[in-house]
């Protein structure tokens, strides 16, 4: 039998991040269920460690070069060599152009962008060197434009330009990276979209379901199932893709 293979899911205390930790650990991976504060995965490492799994909680800030370090370390020491990576840890700022700070910005660029950058780099001489990784990156149908979000279109449309070049540079020992662009997931992402908007969650539901063709919105387990395709062994023909999992065409 070989060795367990070692995921790292960034933003994995809850959402998307959550779903996808627990789906991996159900594959038979040993996840690093890595999130801002530690204690709040701990609840999602002890739901994958009661259904007989193995986890790790770790606190990182994935937009910290040195907490990123730090964070890798500790999963090759505690879990073994880390061969699978999602890149989900995510934020919004949203704002129309004009009323969009600087800082609002940076952030949004700081937690997308550079903190998958920062996790890759950190994650790719283990995948080199085991001839096998699977790298995921979070991106979203607003990569293709969405009123109020240009920071987050733009990191968005840039994890998926990151994705193809991780692609062509590390296919050559056995490493894919595909993105997944999302649709509308019910997180408390959207949950607090809808309270900006000043709507209630059940009438942004609906609105947003009559306009997709499977008439429903998406859970994190619709995320979860994609990210476990990409990241099976049976899946190192699928690089540099983008797949919109948003219950229809993508535009
Ligand atoms: P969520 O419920 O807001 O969860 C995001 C998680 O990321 C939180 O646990 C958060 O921690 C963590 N995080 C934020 N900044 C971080 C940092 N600097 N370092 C480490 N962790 C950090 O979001 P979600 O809806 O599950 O979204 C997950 C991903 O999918 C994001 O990349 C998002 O952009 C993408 N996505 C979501 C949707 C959707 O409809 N929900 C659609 C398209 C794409 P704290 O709780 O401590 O802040």
């Amino acid at each position: 039998m070989s060795a367990q293979r070692v995921a790292i899911v960034t933003g994995a205390a809850r959402g998307i991040g959550a779903g996808v930790a627990k789906r991996l650990a159900s594959d038979g991976m040993a996840v690093a269920v890595l999130d801002l504060d530690a204690a709040h995965s701990q609840v999602v490492v002890d739901e994958i460690t009661a259904a007989g799994g193995t986890a790790l909680a770790v606190g990182a800030d994935v937009s910290d070069e040195a907490s990123v370090a730090a964070a890798v370390e500790l999963v090759a020491e505690q879990l073994g060599a880390p061969t699978v990576l999602v890149n989900n840890a995510g934020i919004i700022r949203d704002n129309m152009l004009f009323k969009m700070s600087v800082d609002d910005w940076d952030a949004v660029m700081g937690v997308h962008l550079r903190g998958a950058f920062l996790l890759a780099r950190a994650t790719q001489s283990f995948m080199v060197k085991e001839k096998f990784g699977r790298i995921v990156n979070l991106s979203s149908t607003s990569a293709q434009g969405n009123r109020g979000q240009v920071n987050y279109s733009a990191a968005k449309a840039g994890m998926q330009g990151f994705t193809k070049t991780l692609a062509l540079e590390l296919g050559k020992f056995g490493v894919t990276a595909n993105a997944i662009a999302p649709g509308f997931i019910e997180t408390e992402m959207t949950h607090a979209t809808a309270e900006r908007m000043g709507v209630a969650f059940e009438d942004f539901e609906k609105a947003v379901a009559s306009q997709t063709a499977v008439n429903r919105i998406g859970q994190p387990e619709d995320i979860a199932h994609t990210a476990s395709y990409l990241c099976s062994a049976g899946a190192g023909f699928v690089s540099g893709q983008v797949i919109y999992v948003s219950g229809g065409p993508a535009d």
